[in-house]
This record gives structure tokens, C-alpha cells and sequence, in this order.
């Protein structure tokens, strides 16, 4: 079912549920996500965070629940795939419809080894979006010096560190013109070194209104990065609210005990 309504938040989830055989990873999960803001999720490792971060892109498809992304609304009640996996024809559009709303910056980058940063920042925009090469360029250009990255545009991947192919990573996100941004635990994977670059970079983003759902166990940059933190535990959101009540004044017994153990 796609229908559109009049919006009030960018994003509404309602009762999101997702097993993977009889392991229930999301139960009953509902937020929501103001335009211009940014929400972080946190949560123990295999609490369902990238699950139901994928979600909103569907590219994991959960077994109940809505989410609407602007004007698009999905019911993934609705959406069951055949034997094999595959899914009808015009239910696969409505999660195409679903995904044109995001970029998704992943864990680990997933660059084209063989194309330089540009390229890799051209490609959606070219040939997802069919947008001219000359103006999929110029504007690639400026979301590269935008992450800070103008003077390796024409470098390759192996050429660059990793921080460096995580901000590539970003550049790639943003040049979808997405209605928000959806970070995958962007620094996990990097060096130590290196993490403070690229969230320096979502600061920016976020400072600049771009609309940003973060999986993240940096707390520091949720505590002043974010405007709702959703902690999430056992397949529920246990608790959410801005950082210096959730982090800095939890009240639920399991965010005390996930946040000391992390501090
Ligand atoms: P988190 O991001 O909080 O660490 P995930 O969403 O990655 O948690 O995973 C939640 C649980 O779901 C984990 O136990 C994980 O092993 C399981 N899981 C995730 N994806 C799959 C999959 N495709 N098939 C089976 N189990 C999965």
C-alpha cells in the first residue's frame, strides 16, 4: 500500500517488527524524526540498531510495521516476498519509492575500487538519478570540498586513508540529494585516528540542517551532535529524548547499566 498524507515529521515509524527465523530483533518500534534534526541510536551490539536502521530504506524488509519517509508510506504488512525471496513487481517499487528518500553511509565504505573519488560521487547521480555527467560533476565537486576532500577528488580509493573513504563514503550519500542521511556506524571500522575527521564532517552536516539518523556508540558526538537519542534494547526502544536526558540522566535500569558499561 502507498498513500500519501499530510506530514507533520519527516519520519514516522509505527510498530516496526522484524525476526530472523524465531529470533525477534525488532518487536514493536516507533519513533519519529523532525526534519533538520539529528537522532542517534544507541544500544548493545545485536539490539536490532542496523536492522532497524535498514529498515527505513528497506533494504532489510521487516515483517509488520509503517514507515513514512515524506509523502511515501510503506506498510510492510503489505509486503511479502514469494519463494526464493522475490518480490512483485509493484511491490518492489513501493521500496524503491521508500529508498529514494535516504542515502546510506555504511560501515565499512563500499567505493568503486576502480573509479576515482569523483567517480564514485557521480555514480548515483548519473545513473540512478540520470542527471548530465557535467552537472552530476560540478556539483560532485562541491559536496567533495564539502567533506573536505576538493584536493583528492581525482584520487582512487587505495590512494586514500580510511577516514578519507569514509568521507568519500558521505559525499556519495549526500549527492543523492537525500530527504535524510542514515549512518551506519560510520567510524567502527577506522582507525582511531581517523574518527574524529569524519565526525567532524557529521557535525558540519548536521550543523548545516541536514536531516541525519545515526547508529553510533559515540556517545561524546551524540551528547553534542544530538537532538533525540533512541536507546534500544531487547527489540523495543526502552527509552529516547534528548542526549541530557538519555545519556546524561537515563532512567531506565538498562540504559544505566549499557551507558556504564561504556563509559
Ligand atoms: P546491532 O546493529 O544492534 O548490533 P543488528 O541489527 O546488526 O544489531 O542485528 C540484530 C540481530 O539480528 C543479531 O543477533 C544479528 O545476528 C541478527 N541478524 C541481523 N541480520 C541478520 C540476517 N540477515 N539473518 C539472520 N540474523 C540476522
Amino acid at each position: 500500500m502507498s498513500t500519501s498524507s499530510t506530514p507533520t515529521h519527516l519520519v514516522e515509524v509505527e510498530h516496526l517488527a522484524k525476526s530472523f527465523g524465531d529470533h525477534v530483533v525488532l518487536e514493536d518500534v516507533s519513533f519519529t524524526v523532525d526534519s533538520g534534526t539529528v537522532t542517534c541510536v544507541i544500544g548493545p551490539s545485536g539490539s536490532g540498531k542496523t536492522t532497524l536502521l535498514r529498515s527505513l530504506n528497506a533494504l532489510e524488509i521487516p515483517d509488520r510495521g509503517v514507515v513514512r519517509i515524506g509523502g511515501t508510506v510503506v506498510d510492510f504488512g503489505g509486503i511479502n516476498p514469494g519463494p526464493g525471496g522475490r518480490l512483485p513487481k509493484a511491490q518492489r517499487a513501493e521500496l524503491m519509492g521508500l529508498r529514494r528518500h535516504s542515502g546510506m553511509v555504511f560501515q565499512a565504505h563500499h567505493l568503486f575500487p576502480h573509479k576515482t573519488a569523483l567517480q564514485n560521487v557521480i555514480e548515483g547521480p548519473v545513473v540512478v538519478q540520470g542527471e548530465s555527467v557535467a552537472d552530476a560533476t560540478a556539483r560532485a565537486r562541491e559536496i567533495l570540498d564539502q567533506v573536505g576532500l576538493s584536493a583528492h577528488a581525482d584520487k582512487y580509493p587505495f590512494q586514500l586513508s580510511g577516514g578519507q573513504q569514509q568521507r568519500v563514503g558521505i559525499a556519495r550519500a549526500l549527492a543523492l540529494r537525500p530527504d535524510l542521511v542514515l549512518f551506519d556506524e560510520p567510524t567502527s571500522a577506522l582507525d582511531p585516528e581517523l574518527v574524529g575527521d569524519v565526525l567532524g564532517v557529521m557535525k558540519d552536516l548536521a550543523a548545516q540542517g541536514w536531516t541525519m539518523v545515526v547508529v553510533t556508540h559515540e556517545l561524546r558526538f551524540a551528547q553534542q551532535v544530538a537532538d533525540q537519542v533512541l536507546f534500544i534494547d531487547g527489540g523495543l526502544v526502552v527509552e529516547q529524548g534528548p542526549p541530557q536526558d538519555v545519556i546524561a540522566n537515563p532512567q531506565h535500569p538498562r540504559t544505566k547499566t549499557f551507558l556504564t558499561r561504556l563509559l
